[in-house]
């Protein structure tokens, strides 16, 4: 039986441009991770377990998923969504809007509302996201912290990637307020640090300066493990909706959950002083934000397996890939170096033309703005820009490294993967 259902599938999967070659060198490895699959469905069980007893105790009900408009005044479905993400992250409150436009919207307002003129702002584990250095100030820009006379500090990690203590305790001083960390390593070579690890050093910081407020970056980190930022010692972890949390279905928005005084210094800057969380329609979005979060624990699960297949596809091939196939992972994104123009594109190709949406189209590298090198994207997502579906970038220079990311089905990163390989070889550019 299973035997025929195979054979129909390679079947489908041929019409659909995956010659039996690539199939079966693919499937073999497939089916090799059953073991990694295992382990990464039981993290899921539990963060499934997780949102649901939370979506339970704070009693969501038909009435929460209707919505407001105008001012939003008694919005019960926002305001219990709120209370959902502050239970699944064991904080005291949240603020979960789709008036916060997107990841690093959610970060700025988390920065900009917890700090004030005179105060500084610390980085102790190196630069942080390319986008937040306008934030920040580290390249001048419109109405940033830096004009604002929020002053910045950066403590860049040890050539080994470990945290360098010794300069870290000689950058807290008497102005530092508020340190951020980054969960996921983005677009930097470093590894990304697991949750316990973010931990230790925020217990290092508090102990040099026990007020200091600690803000994590969660970005493609949600349900990667059964304990999030929040649960070891972070005041604030802040993360965007396109990504893990919104389970493909959120179509915008952003989160902050943490400390009540945090989120309330954000809702008073989200909205205004005075009227902070009280106001801010949900319109007709909030089914999409529950259901999304709901579902939000497998896709990540299924991103995460997509991404652990193609690790040991391209290592296989002798490509270095990180993280590699067997290490733990601590975010969904998987970079692959391919040290040539020609396999980066095919790379890319292959992803969008494995795409529910645009499939038949044909990314090409574009001048991108705050880049300084060609970049190229594929993603043919139902969400424009959502990187929790399958989507991958590079940008077009040396080592020519693709990062990928997000699936929201196994099945789909699977086929997409497959794609990305068909791709190459139909062109001659790998053997198998
Ligand atoms: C995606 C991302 C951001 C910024 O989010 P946008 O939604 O693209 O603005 C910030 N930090 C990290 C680590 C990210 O992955």
């Amino acid at each position: 039986m299973s035997e025929l259902i195979k054979n129909e599938t390679k079947k489908i999967y041929e019409e659909m441009g995956i010659p039996s070659k690539v199939y079966d060198f693919c499937d073999e490895i497939w089916d090799s991770l059953q073991d990694r699959f295992d382990k990464i469905r039981e993290v899921s069980e539990f963060n499934q377990a997780k949102v649901l007893k939370a979506m339970q105790e704070n009693k969501v009900s038909e009435a929460c998923l209707l919505g407001t408009t105008g001012y939003g005044y008694n919005d019960i479905g926002r305001d219990k969504l709120e209370e959902v993400y502050a239970s699944i992250f064991h904080t005291e409150d949240a603020l979960v809007r789709p008036q916060i436009t997107c990841g690093t919207h959610a970060l700025a307002l988390a920065l900009m509302s917890n700090l004030r003129p005179g105060d500084e702002l610390l980085a102790p584990a190196g630069k942080p996201y390319d986008t937040l250095e306008e934030v920040i100030g580290i390249r001048e820009s419109k109405g940033s912290l830096k004009e604002y006379g929020v002053s910045y500090r950066q403590v860049d990690l040890l050539p080994d990637g470990s945290f360098d203590y010794e300069n870290i305790e000689k950058a807290i001083n008497e102005k530092t307020k508020l340190v951020t960390i980054q969960r996921s390593k983005g677009y930097q070579t470093r590894p990304t640090f697991s949750v316990e690890k973010i931990g230790e050093l925020i217990a290092f910081v508090k102990s040099k300066k026990s007020d200091v407020i600690v803000m994590v970056d969660n970005c493609y980190g949600e349900f990667v493990q059964t304990i999030e930022p929040s649960d070891v010692g972070a005041d604030m972890v802040v993360g965007s909706l396109i990504k893990n949390p919104g389970g493909g279905l959120a179509p915008i928005g952003g989160y902050i959950a943490g400390k009540k005084e945090c989120v309330e210094n954000a809702a008073y800057r989200l909205t205004s002083p005075g009227l902070g969380k009280e106001v801010g329609a949900s319109l007709g979005i909030l089914p999409q934000f529950y259901q999304g979060l709901f579902l939000a624990p497998n896709v990540t699960a299924n991103a995460l397996m997509g991404a652990v297949f193609a690790a040991n596809i391209y290592e296989k091939l002798g490509f270095s890939v990180l993280p590699n196939g067997t290490e733990d992972r601590f975010d969904i994104i998987q970079a692959i170096t391919f040290n040539d123009p020609k396999l980066l594109t095919s790379f890319c190709e292959g992803i969008q033309y494995a795409a529910p949406v645009d499939s038949y189209v044909t990314p090409e590298p574009w001048d991108m703005p705050g880049y300084d090198s060609q970049v190229i994207m594929a993603a043919g997502a139902f969400v424009s820009g959502s990187s929790i579906e399958l989507s991958a970038d590079g940008p077009l220079r040396e080592p020519y490294s693709v990062f990928f990311q997000g699936g929201l089905t196994w099945q789909h990163v699977k086929y997409g993967i497959m794609k990305t390989l068909a791709v190459m070889y139909e062109k001659g550019l790998v053997t198998l």
